[in-house]
């Protein structure tokens, strides 16, 4: 019987493995999560109820058809609850664990095999026969007839300024969620990045060394926009420029209508008109031309990111409060070289005055936000699939060539028979795919086309049972 594996125990792979759980009758559902806690990642992981879930209560979920779980959950652990609050990550990250736990009760009750592997994937094979074997931490391989890699953005690499001097050190942190082991207090920390994750860092920051001056540097030095407290009406034309957009050809034709749509429509939101856009992102990203792309990545990438990827309220007021305290400065700059050790030099070119100045650092933190150069980084696994031709990389760094579905392309462009991935690794492909509304609707519809293939292969089997058979 065709068993599956599942990789990685963030939360595209707890959404996966659950809804397999749900669907897949015959054969086992292995999850190989590795040594973190199976279902918070990178992003739920954090025990800071300042971080906070930047998608209102209201849309988060881990399963496709679960309404309104999350707020009930939330509302059993803090009170009173609504959909549009925006709520600590960490009770998302005990939300999932939570969902995942009752799925998994239900499949023992259904006698429906599973397994949790409390290990790395190492290797993955592809059987001439069909299939994969998958080896993981223990040496023990498993046979599957699927794969779903769902391993999350790479661990970042250090900057090129940054020298080996300054990373030997100890004092440049390339993990932003690991500030509690820098035990000295700094007198001054620079946080590279200025998006979501260096918003959090500096709200950390700010919170365990309440002396210490803060700095942020990014190219734009722009934070991202906030949310609006309250839901926003739709805007009433969002279907026509919809349309209108998915008949366009290139970016500036695109940034046109949407720029007229803004304009033209002082009644709606402008962050209504780009949410509204959710459904057709993938196919706009899908219509541009590889040129069409890098122009988009090169020129429109920090705008769509700050506009798109938006703050909670709270956090924006908290990082206005810190600026308006004198705590926190930022600079619209280029880090041109980070050198030294205690303390770090920090040489910047500012955007604006192209002035070079060096600051000094006890603590530079990297917040550069997802890595998915799968050719540049060191993620063992997605290294060997990429020399056993299981995996090429996209052209422009963003993953993996992939078909919309998730089905991994070889290097001939051909669809590799029963391997997928999910969540970061398919930006290439989709653009947007790494929160939790699109990779539980991915999740879902992997699982419904692997459970129906499932269920035809039970039906053939039961027909073959018959008297005839
Ligand atoms: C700070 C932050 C905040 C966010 N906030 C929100 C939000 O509020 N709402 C929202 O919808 N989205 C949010 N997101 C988007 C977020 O990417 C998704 O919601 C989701 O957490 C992605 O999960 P993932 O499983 O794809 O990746 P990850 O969380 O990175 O998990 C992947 C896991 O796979 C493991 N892994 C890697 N390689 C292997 C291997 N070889 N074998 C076994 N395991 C392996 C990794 O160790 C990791 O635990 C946020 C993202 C970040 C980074």
């Amino acid at each position: 019987m065709a068993d599956i594996a599942v990789i990685g125990g963030g939360a595209a792979g707890a959404a996966a493995f659950g809804e397999l759980l749900a669907r897949f009758r015959h054969g086992t559902v292995h999850w190989v999560v590795g040594q973190q806690a199976p279902g918070r990642g990178v992003a739920y992981a954090t025990r800071d109820d300042r971080h906070l879930l930047n998608v209102r209560a209201a849309s988060m979920g881990v399963f496709q058809e679960q309404g309104d779980a999350f707020i009930q959950h939330a509302t059993r652990q803090l009170g009173q609850v609504k959909g549009s609050d925006f709520l600590p990550r960490r009770l998302f990250g005990d939300f999932i664990q939570a969902q995942v736990g009752a799925r998994i009760d239900e499949a023992r009750r259904a006698g429906r095999g599973f397994r949790i592997h409390p290990e790395a994937a190492l290797e993955i094979v592809r059987r001439d026969a069909g299939g994969y074997a998958v080896r993981i931490g223990d040496g023990r391989w498993l046979e599957v007839s699927d794969v779903i890699l769902a391993i999350g953005a790479l661990a970042q690499r250090p900057l090129r300024a940054v020298s080996s001097t300054a990373l030997a050190s100890g004092a440049y942190e390339l993990d932003p969620w690991q500030l509690e082991r820098h035990q000295q207090v700094p007198r001054r920390v620079v946080v590279i990045g200025t998006g979501l994750t260096a918003v959090d860092t500096l709200l950390s920051a700010s919170l365990r060394w309440p002396h210490a001056e803060l700095v942020a540097v990014s190219r734009h030095g722009m934070w991202p926009c906030t949310h609006s407290a309250l839901p926003l009406a739709s805007h009433p034309q969002q279907e026509a420029l919809n349309r209108a957009l998915m008949a366009c050809h290139g970016v500036l034709p695109m940034l046109r209508l949407v720029r007229a749509a803004v304009d033209t429509a002082p009644d709606s939101d402008w962050r209504s008109i780009i949410d509204g856009m959710r459904p057709i992102n993938a196919g706009l990203w899908q219509r541009l031309s590889h040129a069409g792309r890098r122009q988009f990545l090169r020129h429109l990438r920090w705008l769509w990111e700050v506009s798109r990827h938006r703050m909670a309220p709270a956090s924006g007021q908290a990082i206005q409060q810190l600026q308006e305290e004198g705590r926190l400065q930022v600079h619209a700059a280029r880090v041109l070289a980070v050198d030294g050790a205690a303390p770090l030099q920090v040489t910047l070119r500012e955007r604006a005055t192209q002035l070079v100045s060096t600051l000094q650092a006890d603590l530079v933190v990297q917040a550069t936000g997802l890595d998915t150069a799968v050719a540049y980084g060191a993620h063992d696994l997605l290294s060997q699939c990429l020399r056993a031709g299981l995996a090429v990389a996209d052209p422009l760094q963003l993953g993996v060539l992939a078909q919309p579905d998730g089905q991994l392309l070889d290097a001939c462009g051909a669809p590799l028979p029963g391997l997928y991935a999910i969540g970061s690794l398919l930006r290439g492909n989709l653009w947007e795919c790494t929160a939790m509304p699109e990779i539980r609707a991915a999740a879902h519809q992997l699982a419904l086309r692997l459970g129906g293939r499932d269920e035809a292969a039970t039906s053939r089997g039961h027909a073959g049972d018959g008297p005839g058979g």
